[in-house]
């Protein structure tokens, strides 16, 4: 592949949107990185063009047989005007491992991290400053190829679009209020729980919708067989920090492997804080919960970074965690990775990368 993007920038630049007011992945910048594949010729043709409407034939493969996967990380402005993006290599090595599952050709991580830089690069002036917002970027690989039968296509397009988000939770960190689900499933051992994959969201939203319509935020997934062991949170890894040990689902082939699980099990190991990755009962965390153990639970990822969970329902049980209040190891984490992440704390695993 040749490794020369071309860039066509926009002639019409679109407004910025009011920085204290940007909730998630709801405005775009003006410009998206695209590149192509096909069988015969690899990836080829990287482009920066103007953000716009892409146009697919209504038979292209992705609609029908949904091979479709996708990243996401963030980049964050420091104040001397340096672009930061936290661990992107970890992002792209998933990526591929996504694609793998779904039988899409692997793409060049250390050239798509050049890609990604060149088009914050150009739309860097979209980065908000605000504590708490940052710039959202949107990796997605779909299957083109204009094809009724049942294979891997043979054509795809990579994508990246940017998005100026807010803070999470727009009155800072909020303990949320989340649902055990007991009876819809995400993924299976086998199946494609482990990759970041559209289709793993399609399988997610109709418990989602039912546990939002009860007043919880997200729903808990078990895992699929027993429906006893815990999987994780909608878009989020899940810890439980239990009489001064932090636990969180090991991976299994069924959980996504997040970036910020990782950060964390790796900055609780620096502080001394016991950290074990196993498999975790329901069971388990319910008497816990009646000894008065369970101390803290917090899901992890990119989008929120840290979410504290204040309540946590299961069939008839309700869970009060730390009085609805966040916990101090959360609120430690929370405020050290977005430390790190923003530039705002030294970086002695070298995690982010500055351009
Ligand atoms: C993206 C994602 C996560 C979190 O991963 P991060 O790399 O920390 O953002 C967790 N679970 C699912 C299902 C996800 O899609």
């Amino acid at each position: 592949m040749s490794d020369e993007i071309k860039i066509q920038l926009t002639t019409t630049p679109g407004n910025k949107p009011d920085s204290s007011n940007l909730s998630f992945g709801k405005y775009f910048t003006d410009h998206m990185f695209i590149m192509d594949y096909h069988i015969d010729k690899g990836w080829h043709d990287p482009r920066i063009v103007p953000y716009a409407p892409i146009s697919l034939d209504p038979a292209a493969m992705v609609f029908h047989y949904g091979q479709a996967v996708f990243e996401g990380m963030k980049a964050y402005l420091t104040d001397s005007g340096k672009v930061l993006l936290f661990r992107p290599d970890k992002n792209m090595k998933r990526l591929n491992q996504s694609n793998d599952r779904l039988g899409i050709p692997e793409i060049d991580g250390d050239f798509v991290i050049q890609a990604i830089k060149t088009l914050i690069e150009i739309d860097k002036s979209w980065i908000p400053t605000e504590k708490g917002t940052s710039l959202y970027v949107r990796p997605f690989i779909i299957a083109t190829e204009p094809c009724l039968g049942v294979r891997s296509s043979y054509t795809y397009q990579f994508i990246v679009i940017l998005s100026p988000v807010g803070a999470y939770y727009s009155g800072g960190l909020e303990p949320v209020k989340i649902n055990v689900e007991s009876s819809y499933t995400r993924a299976v051992r086998g199946g494609i729980g482990y990759a970041k994959a559209a289709g793993n969201y399609a399988a997610s939203i109709k418990a989602q919708e039912i546990a939002k319509k009860e007043g919880f935020s997200q729903v808990l997934w078990l895992d699929a067989i027993e429906k006893k062991y815990i999987e994780e949170v909608g878009s989020m890894n899940i810890f439980f920090k239990i009489g001064g040990t932090v636990i969180t689902p090991e991976i299994n082939g069924s959980i996504l492997e997040g970036v910020t699980r990782d950060s964390v099990i790796t900055l609780l190991k620096d502080w001394g804080v016991p950290v074990e990755e196993r498999k975790i009962s329901i069971e388990e965390i319910y008497e816990a919960y009646k000894q008065g153990q369970l101390e803290e639970v917090f899901g992890t990822g990119t989008a929120a970074v840290i979410s504290p969970v204040g309540e946590l329902h299961w069939n008839e049980h309700t869970m009060h965690v730390n009085e609805g209040k966040i916990g101090e190891l959360s609120q430690k984490l929370y405020d050290t990775i977005t430390g790190l992440q923003s530039g705002s704390l030294p970086d002695p695993r070298n995690w982010t990368v500055t351009f």
